[in-house]
């Protein structure tokens, strides 16, 4: 017995690690110190009213013998599948029910999609990028090249035809940078994709942020039907992180080598999955209805204002950023040349404020900070004005 080799090759991730470590030791060490957390990648307001009225619907369903749920659908109830459906239909894009894949999340189906590729294609992802792109596709021992999202780019690597790339990972908005393309941007991706007979693997785990003419989804773009699937969740629209549930869009125009996309991941995921709990679904389903989108939007508009906070206050300092205005991360250049982890301890040790370094996502984010917006106002608030008289006295 051997066991996949292909594990030795992942890098060891401190990133969370370390900030929890270093931020447990200042605390012991400066007790009455109150710590204020800008780095955490959840959500903490609670679901919405109308998705907690779903699931306690569903529980009592769940208690009787009439109607009582077993086994459901692997891909998800048709129920959600045709609010999802309609979800779309809304943006001008119409999907068939069979496209729509209900999973346990983004992240679950970023790792498992590539069971449906060949171990021998080789990636393109971004750097700064979210680390799973890059571990799952390790753990499988494909070649993995990165393209360099940078501040001369705005962080929106685009297609180099130069570059040969069989499965192109884009994220947008973006997790870390909050960088966002706009529809013509993916365009050029879409193109370079078909003309090279690519896939490209959409995440718009943040698409509820997007505003300000960029792009929600990939299907935006004619033609990207035949050459992306995109992966997208509950958790950051929803605050379904906890509760889990997301979906992904496997078209039927998906075609490589006489082969369907959308079949093999159909038997994918009847081989290997069960499905998401009708419970989950009930409330996943609650999101599209006008009182879910009312509460969920009220709740989203409260991040969007803690992100306009943090934008403004780099805006006074004049220090560079993206993200903020169609994402819940503001990427800001680290002022004074600074590297990455040397910012944290500063804001660690000065004014208490906790961050995420840009160099945990890649070497081009070393020199670079990740503040996110999932606070409460007043944290986000009190973080700020922290942060503008710590480096207002070093200007
Ligand atoms: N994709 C990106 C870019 C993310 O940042 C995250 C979570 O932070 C996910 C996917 C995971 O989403 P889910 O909670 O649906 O697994």
């Amino acid at each position: 017995m051997k066991l996949n080799e292909n594990y030795k090759n992942l890098a060891e991730s401190y990133l969370f690690s370390n900030i929890a470590h270093k931020v447990a030791a200042y605390q012991a060490a400066h007790p009455d110190k109150k710590i204020l957390r800008l780095g955490i990648g959840d959500v903490t307001l609670p679901l919405a009213p109308a998705v907690i009225e779903a699931m306690h619907k569903a529980v009592d369903e769940m208690s009787k013998k009439e109607s009582f749920r077993g086994y459901g659908p692997e891909q998800g109830y048709d129920f959600l599948r045709e609010s999802i459906r309609g979800y779309y239909a809304r943006r001008g894009i119409s999907l068939d029910l069979s496209e729509i894949f209900v999973s346990d999340g983004a992240k679950s189906d970023c790792g498992n999609i590539l069971d449906i590729f060949d171990t021998a294609n080789t990636v393109l992802v971004p750097d700064p990028v979210y680390p799973v792109y890059v571990d799952t596709n390790v753990m499988a021992g494909r070649k993995i090249v990165y393209m360099n999202a940078t501040a001369e780019n705005g962080f929106l690597p685009m297609p180099d035809e130069s570059v040969a790339a069989d499965i192109i990972y884009l994220c947008s908005p973006n997790n870390p940078t909050g960088a966002a393309y706009t529809a013509a941007q993916l365009r050029e991706w879409v193109d370079y994709a078909r003309r090279r007979g690519a896939v490209i693997l959409y995440d718009a785990a943040y698409e509820s942020f997007a505003c300000e003419g960029v792009a929600r989804s990939i299907y935006e773009v004619e033609g990207a039907k035949d050459c992306a699937i995109e992966l997208c969740s509950f958790s950051k629209t929803a605050g379904f992180t906890g509760t889990r549930c997301g979906y992904t869009v496997v078209p039927q125009a998906l075609v490589f080598g006489g082969m369907s996309c959308n079949k093999l991941w159909l038997r994918r995921q009847t081989t290997k999955f069960n499905g998401v709990s009708y419970i989950v679904q009930r409330g996943a389903a609650a999101v599209f209805t006008e009182e879910g989108e009312a509460q969920i939007r009220a709740n989203l508009d409260v991040y969007r204002k803690n992100a306009a906070i943090i934008a403004g206050t780099m805006d006074k300092l004049g220090i560079f950023y993206t993200g903020g205005k169609n994402s819940p991360y503001i990427w800001l250049q680290c002022p004074n040349g600074m590297k990455s982890w040397d910012f944290f301890d500063l804001l660690l040790n000065e004014v208490q404020v906790v961050g995420t370094p840009g160099s945990g996502f890649g070497k081009n984010g070393e020199g670079f900070f990740r503040l996110t917006a999932f606070g409460s106002e007043e944290t986000t608030r009190e973080a700020c004005g922290r942060i503008e008289k710590l480096l207002r006295a070093k200007q």
